[in-house]
C-alpha cells in the first residue's frame, strides 16, 4: 500500500479487498441473508470484536504491478488511515472472532448455536 518497508516486501494485500459493516444476524431469516453471501465467490463474512463484516475480495483499481498503490499521494481516506504495523501482511486471518468462507462452515454455527427457523402457524 504504501512506502513502509513491510509494504516493500507486500504484495499488497490490503489492496484485494473490501469489507463493510453489516447488521448482526440475530434470527434464521437474518442468517438466511449471511447464506446468501456465502453462495458467491469471492465473499466472506467475518466477525470482530462483535461486530459482523462482509468481506468481499476485488483488486483496486490503482494497485500497480509493483504492487505498489498508483495514487499514493491522492489515495482514499481509509487507505491513509491503514498502517502496517497491524496488517493483513502479520496474519493472514486477523485474529477475527469468526471467519465464514462457506455456506457449510456458516451452516455450521448455526448447527452449534441452535439457530433454527421459527415454527410457522
Ligand atoms: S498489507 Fe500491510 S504490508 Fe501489505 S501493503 Fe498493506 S499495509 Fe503494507
Ligand atoms: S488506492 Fe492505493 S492504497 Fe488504496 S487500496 Fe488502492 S492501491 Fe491500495
Amino acid at each position: 500500500m504504501s512506502d513502509e518497508p513491510l509494504c516493500q516486501k507486500c504484495a499488497g494485500l490490503c489492496c484485494r479487498y473490501i469489507a463493510l459493516p453489516i447488521d448482526t444476524p440475530e434470527d434464521f431469516d437474518e442468517f438466511e441473508d449471511v447464506r446468501w453471501y456465502l453462495a458467491h465467490e469471492g465473499i466472506s463474512v467475518f466477525v470482530e470484536d462483535d461486530l459482523w463484516y462482509i468481506n468481499v475480495a476485488t483488486r483496486c483499481r490503482f494497485l500497480g504491478r509493483d504492487n505498489l498503490c498508483g495514487i499514493y499521494e491522492e489515495r482514499p481516506r481509509i487507505c491513509r488511515s491503514y498502517t502496517e504495523a497491524n496488517c493483513d501482511f502479520h496474519s493472514g486471518d486477523y485474529g477475527y472472532d469468526q471467519y465464514f468462507t462457506s455456506i457449510e462452515e456458516i451452516d455450521q454455527y448455526m448447527k452449534d448455536k441452535d439457530i433454527k427457523p421459527k415454527k410457522r402457524k
